[in-house]
């Protein structure tokens, strides 16, 4: 689900109980997906929000205002690194097609776009939104994940898991423990295929999200071209390899990778003040941390 395979480990209980456990939090991770994805052919609020024609009010339901609520903040405390309104230019760098492309956009087509998302999704009522041009989209692809394994994790504690982990693909979501140590959670390196940077030690109730530039790319003409946009610009994010985040609130640690991921290593100061920890491998290799992330790192 979600793009990707998502893993279920759980430590003690019995096997049938852990079963049971591991089916709901699956349904109700694939709930999530389909009511946040704008990329299958079922229809959900989201895609008709995107359709409706700009200028319009269209209500929410509660789930999707919330998060569209802690995207648009966490967009205003990145400084715009985030931005759940990148849909369209998302479709048009294709990343998230089946079919992978294997050249970029034409520029002015990019240019054209992102000139019209700063700030494009307005407030229009108590959980009614409206976007402000046609090429406003809401994607929420960089913090659903985050969500979705969140609220995976709560439903197998619901069901009696004490020690769990859940991995979308590198977006993890941990509870208790490994048995008698803490569970290990190894840092791909960027550039190495099979190695990592460094394994974190870590316990209790804890999100870590990495976004990278290494799952979906292609090399064109000698440059790397991958699915983090900066809003900015439009075009794929420089700033960064790699980017990963600790912390509590699994949408948040979610959105904060990607917009770290945009930021680079300026961005840790802000996720550190909002109370989390993280690391990145900036443009050049060279990996940078926050304390916190120090001393939970072993390399
Ligand atoms: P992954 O999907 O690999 O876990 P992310 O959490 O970083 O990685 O999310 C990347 C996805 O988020 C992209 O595929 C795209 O849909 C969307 N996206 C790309 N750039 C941004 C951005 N600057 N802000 C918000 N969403 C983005
Ligand atoms: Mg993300």
């Amino acid at each position: 689900m979600m793009g990707t395979v998502v893993t279920f480990t759980i430590h003690g209980g019995e096997q049938q109980s852990n079963e049971t456990a591991i089916r709901k939090a699956a349904e109700e991770m694939q709930r999530i997906e389909g009511l946040f994805t704008i990329y299958n052919e079922h229809d959900n609020p989201v895609k008709v929000f995107n359709r409706t024609p700009a200028g319009e009010s269209v209500t929410l339901p509660p789930e999707i205002d919330a998060l569209l609520r802690t995207s648009l903040e966490v967009q205003e405390q990145s400084n715009g690194a985030f931005d759940p309104a990148l849909g369209e230019l998302n479709k048009l760098w294709g990343f998230s097609q089946t079919e992978a492309p294997s050249s970029p956009p034409a520029a002015d087509r990019i240019g054209q776009i992102t000139r019209q998302l700063r700030n494009c999704i307005r407030p229009a009522g108590k959980t009614a939104w409206k976007r402000l041009n046609a090429h406003c989209q809401l994607d929420f692809g960089a913090i659903a994940k985050g969500y979705a394994i969140a609220r995976g994790m709560r439903v197998l504690k619901e069901n009696g898991v004490t020690n769990g982990m859940i991995n979308a693909g590198g977006d993890i979501e941990l509870t208790g423990s490994h048995g008698d140590r803490p569970w290990r959670i190894g840092i791909r390196h960027p550039r190495n295929r099979g190695e990592v940077i460094g394994t974190l030690m870590l316990e209790k109730n804890v999100s870590v999200v990495t976004s990278g530039d290494y799952e979906r790319f292609y090399i064109f003409e000698g440059k790397r071209y991958h699915h983090i946009l900066d809003p900015q610009s439009g075009m794929p994010a420089q700033n960064s390899q790699s980017a990963t985040v600790i912390g509590k609130n699994g949408a948040l640690v979610d959105a904060w990778s990607t917009a770290l991921f945009v930021l680079g290593p300026k961005g840790l100061k802000m996720v550190e003040k909002y109370g989390m920890d993280a690391l990145v491998v900036d443009r050049s290799g060279q990996l940078h941390m926050t304390e916190g992330c120090r001393s939970r790192l072993r390399q």
